[in-house]
């Protein structure tokens, strides 16, 4: 931490760098990078590196507006990638996440990394210390098909926390785990998930920024070592109908002074007033987050009954039908996980509106309703009142319509990222609205 110009310099020199990549990402969450040779590593750490905003994905602004945009890379977010992960005979790469800015250096409002430090300045002007993530990400390991492309088979037969030697997926996902060591991730758990070729890799928690930050690296890593492998790796939502989906649980603390907020010794579930009104935020704002936290049309798909992932707004603080779960661990380990998200979404975006839902929570003092200790999927109509539970939007449009009418997620997003990101959400719902699929033909063309 801390680094300056010129220990980065002596560092990329001493690891014999020969290429930079300075990283970033568009508003969908995709990885975009610009790649720089020794010698302009000098103005590649000045920040003065310029890129045409309009060609990135949710970037543009209109015409008139200046569209260069500068590169100012965040220099404790240095990697020198380990030799194997992307073999390049020219030499090693490593590569720095940047913030985007204007050319006269100002923070460019419409980069998602600037879009959570926002609301990380929130966080620290209500006297907060951190925003703490854990994040829980499952993917599918799939084979390909003799020309490269991804198919949707697997090579086990494997469940949840199966030993499984026979399984081609467990060997990639070993070589994940090393890649990753490498690279100076903690990885607390790595484990078969309950669908056949479905994987989670657990990484130890940190402040929100490095978390997002990790998880495009990590993203990336999954999906390279696949290749190596053979195999394909998807962090689509759900790629297989009738079998669980992938999910990214997010597990969530506060802290102030240098203690956890959320808990409280005295407190009802030894719970903090701070983690009930944070909690109560999430499910107030859930319904208008969701086009950002499970931002594909294929994300309502995994959010059925019956597959371990939520499909309506309740809280308990031990079942896991419900959308939120308070993990049985208290004093500095209390936390909430929040398990809408899925790995689709764009990392930066989906904390800064949840930590946007949650301080409202904070500021309105808002209160949750009794936490429900059994399956969500099967209340009556009775208890559904009892617990406040309503159901999560069914579709993107449903989410994007929810979106729409939530003035504290948009204020999160900010206007350049909310127009660009609605627009593009729009496209993708309208396009799909449209196509007639698959399903449709099998059912109706014979018969009607
Ligand atoms: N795959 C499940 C989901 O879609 C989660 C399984 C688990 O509890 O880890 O959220
Ligand atoms: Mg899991
Ligand atoms: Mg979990």
């Amino acid at each position: 931490m801390g680094r300056s110009k010129a220990d980065l310099l002596g560092e990329l020199k001493a690891r014999n760098v020969q290429f930079l990549r300075l990283q970033f990402t568009d508003i969908l969450g995709i990885n975009k990078a610009v790649e720089l040779p020794v010698a302009q590593f000098e103005k590649a750490l000045d920040g003065e590196v310029v890129f045409d905003g309009n060609s990135i994905e949710g970037f543009g602004r209109n015409e008139v507006e200046e569209s260069d945009m500068l590169l100012r890379p965040d220099y404790d977010t240095l990697l020198v990638y380990p030799e194997g992960l992307e073999p390049t005979p020219q030499g090693t790469v490593a590569r720095l996440i940047c913030d985007v800015t204007d050319p006269n250096g100002k923070p460019f409002e419409g980069d998602p990394r600037q879009v959570l430090k926002r609301q990380l300045e929130r966080l620290s002007q209500h006297g907060f210390d951190n925003f703490y993530v854990g994040a829980e990400p499952e993917f599918f390991l799939f084979a390909r098909s003799p020309e490269g492309s991804p198919t949707t088979q697997t090579f086990d037969r494997a469940g949840y926390f199966d030993l499984a030697p026979t399984d081609r997926g467990e060997e990639a996902r070993r070589d994940m785990v090393n890649t990753l060591a490498a690279l100076g991730f903690q990885i607390e758990a790595a484990h078969h998930e309950g669908a056949p070729g479905q994987h989670e890799i657990d990484f130890k928690y940190a402040e929100a920024l490095k978390t997002a930050d990790d998880l495009t690296t990590f993203k990336f890593v999954v999906k390279r070592v696949a290749i190596h492998h053979g195999l394909h790796a998807t962090f689509m939502p759900k790629p297989v109908a009738g079998i669980n989906g992938s999910g990214m649980h997010l597990h969530l603390s506060l802290f102030k002074g240098g203690q956890n907020a959320f808990f409280d010794p005295q407190g009802e579930y030894e719970l903090s007033s701070t983690a009930l009104s944070f909690i109560a935020g999430l499910l107030e704002h859930t319904d208008g987050m969701m086009a950002v936290t499970n931002p594909l049309v294929n994300s309502y798909k995994r959010l059925t009954p019956g597959y371990e992932a939520p499909t309506s707004v309740a809280w308990s603080v031990s079942h896991r039908s419900a959308m939120i779960r308070v993990p049985k661990r208290r004093g500095v380990g209390t936390r909430a996980e929040y398990r809408i998200p899925d790995p689709s979404s764009n990392p930066y975006l989906a904390l800064a509106v949840i930590l946007a839902a949650g301080l409202d929570g904070l500021e309105n003092k808002l209160t949750p309703p009794p936490p429900i200790e059994r399956s969500v999927y099967d209340l009556s109509v009775r208890d559904r009142r009892k617990y406040r539970v309503s159901e999560l939007p069914g579709t993107l449009g449903e989410a994007l319509e929810a979106l729409r009418r939530n003035r504290i997620i948009r204020e999160a997003l900010g206007k350049d990222v909310y127009d660009n990101f609605v627009a593009a959400k729009e496209l993708e719902w309208g396009s799909y609205r449209t196509a007639v699929h698959r399903w449709e033909l099998d059912q109706y063309l014979a018969e009607y």
